[in-house]
């Protein structure tokens, strides 16, 4: 008689039991994003890396995945910190047109980002934040989670940068230990000291070494240096954030196989084995051991139940090629250049030569650059007076930006026609503000037009690639790149399937198992879905955001994704610039652009 009640007090026990610890658990997940830099999604097998192709294998394994055009790190890494395009984030490439003089940059108006200084003055001079967005990581913090960005200098610290106190987040660099680093707090230099390890790490060594034109680059991975960031995060920082007892969101940015793919010394001024030599392939052994590390250490403080891991390269790759027919840059003699082949400032140069305008380095103090001569990192300023130039060439490897500071739609159309002449051309954007074009299409339809405080560029300059014969093109791509490493080295920035189809996969409670997700996903989406994991606000300044990836997370439904293409009208000479891409709902997702039969992966 007395049973029934019994068994409901007991069941009703059970349910307010389970409904506690389900609340505990879901407010105790933590969230480490492995960022392994540079990594094309066909080159993970259980070979090349097995700790990632096994989380991809138990995991979610995200078969139409994309990197961000200008598919290079700090744009890539501006999207999966705030879940923005780069039209919201305004970081256009690596080397953008500040605008202003940044002292951090040796007085350049072109300054290469990835550099903690040169950040800090960004954010100085645009309003305290130039990203015009909150990131995750500022959002976490706020949220009272333990918080820590680890690994390549420039991309690690966008996640947290307007914090630079080093008080709460905790940021470890290249540049920890250096005037440029960001300060660790008491607590964690307490914990390296206890623990042994260095007070910072140790530089890249060999695997700097980029070589030049006669000496190969490196042959090693950077093995050394992301030992120590591993060990840092698996044994001083998870343990520290074991021991706060707060759930925590945590980012590794590993620099491989990213800086061994460009330094690589396996394939000197030939187009194979290039970026698929013997250092490559230890660069990205190198990334997946780092995660291995990771996992390992997770298990070991008991927080591996609790822990999603998103893994998202920032971008892909290809092999360098410095060859063109067209180009007037690569008819002049320079003491660094083998013979014929493209100078690091082609652009620069040969558009200087078509507007028939003076040529300056902002890299040199704005010294003049002669003939066979070339900016030295491919920068150039062209126009009669320096301080005040006509078109400002941002020199980014396998894309460019022009910026027209004076907004003049005659000096667009002169500067478009130009480059619709060039063979190292696939594809030109044009800032719809100064008109329409015929062969190019509108910076706005590849979201590149939106609430950025950064200078928008007037003109974004895909170059071609093509591949070197393989089953999968994406592993073996080529593209011709302005930049002052060698042919036969490797690089990305292109609008190339190549470089857009970046690996990415997941696991964790918040995540399906064994999950094939066919949907397009996009980095701009790792911002979207962590910020949904861990609860936090999203940032909304802009427009141009990514989803929550919801179909790879428990109870998820299937998306209707579509693939469309967009083709501009013809130029005068017959060019199209053509836009290939998918879309989920208003989401969309770029595959490849360019001229067709110039770009790799464009159909
Ligand atoms: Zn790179």
């Amino acid at each position: 008689m007395h049973l029934r009640p019994v068994l409901f007090a007991i069941g009703c026990i059970a349910a307010i039991f389970a409904a506690h610890f389900a609340s505990a658990a879901e407010q105790a997940h933590n969230v480490i994003l492995f960022v392994p830099d540079g990594l094309r999604a066909g080159m993970v097998n259980a070979e090349n890396a097995p700790a990632m192709a096994a989380l991809r294998y138990k995991g979610v394994d995200f078969r139409n995945s994309h990197a961000l055009f200008p598919t290079f790190t700090m744009p890539n890494s501006s999207a999966m910190a705030t879940g923005h395009y780069l039209g919201d984030t305004g970081v256009f490439s690596n080397t953008i047109s500040s605008g202003f003089p940044v002292a951090a940059a040796d007085g350049s108006v072109t300054p290469f980002i990835e550099n903690n200084a040169v950040l800090g003055t960004l954010d100085e001079h645009f309003s305290g934040n130039f990203l015009n967005e909150t990131t995750l990581l500022a959002a976490a913090r706020a949220a009272g989670y333990s918080t820590a960005a680890i690994g390549k200098v420039g991309p690690t610290l966008v996640f947290d940068h307007t914090a630079r106190a080093g008080d709460n987040t905790i940021v470890l660099d290249d540049s920890t230990g250096t005037p440029n680093g960001i300060l660790l707090s008491k607590a964690v230099i307490d914990a390296l000291e206890a623990s042994g390890f260095p007070a910072a790490p140790p530089s890249r060594g060999e695997n700097g070494k980029a070589g030049d034109a006669q000496t190969a680059g490196t042959t090693v991975a950077n093995v050394i240096q992301q030992d120590y960031f591993a060990d840092f995060a698996g044994k001083v920082v998870l343990p520290m954030f074991k021991a706060r007892g707060k759930p925590f969101l945590l980012v590794f940015w590993s620099r491989d196989p990213d800086g061994s793919q460009h330094n690589q010394g396996d394939s000197l001024n030939q187009l194979t084995p290039g970026i698929n030599g013997p250092t490559s392939l230890a660069a990205i052994r190198n990334a997946d051991n780092d995660l291995a590390k990771l996992r390992a250490a997770l298990e070991a403080q008991g927080l591996a139940e609790t822990t999603d891991i998103l893994i998202a390269a920032d971008h892909g790759f290809s092999t360098i090629s410095k060859e063109s027919k067209t180009s007037v840059a690569a008819k002049q003699t320079y003491a660094d250049v083998p013979a014929n082949f493209l100078p690091p400032g082609f652009v620069a140069i040969d558009l200087a030569n078509a507007l028939a305008l003076p040529l300056f380095d902002p890299n040199a103090r704005n010294a003049p650059v002669v003939e066979n001569n070339h900016p030295k990192a491919g920068n150039g300023l062209i126009g009669k007076d320096p301080d005040h130039p006509d078109a400002i060439v941002a020199a980014n490897g396998g894309s460019d930006l022009v910026y027209l500071p004076n907004r003049d739609s005659k000096l667009a159309a002169k500067v478009v026609a130009a480059l619709l002449e060039q063979d190292y051309v696939s594809g030109l954007f044009v800032d719809e503000s100064l008109g329409q074009f015929p062969g190019t299409l509108p910076l706005a339809s590849i979201n590149l037009s939106g609430s950025a405080l950064t200078p928008k560029p007037s003109i974004v300059i895909n170059f071609r690639s093509f591949t070197t014969g393989c089953s999968q093109s994406t592993n073996c791509a080529v593209e011709i790149a302005d930049t002052t490493l060698q042919q036969g080295q490797g690089m990305h920035g292109s609008f190339s399937r190549g470089d857009t189809l970046n690996f990415m996969a997941a696991i964790g409670p918040d995540f399906k198992s064994g999950f094939v997700d066919q949907a397009p996903v996009s980095n701009a989406d790792i911002g979207q879905t962590i910020a949904k994991i861990l609860g936090l606000p999203v940032s909304r300044e802009g427009k141009l955001a990514g989803r929550v990836i919801s179909e790879a997370m428990p109870g998820g439904k299937a998306v209707k994704f579509f693939r469309q293409t967009q083709r501009s009208k013809p130029a005068a000479n017959g060019r199209r610039t053509v836009l290939q891409y998918q879309m989920v709902g208003a989401t969309r997702y770029f595959d490849a652009g360019g001229f067709p039969g110039r770009t790799v992966g464009l159909h």
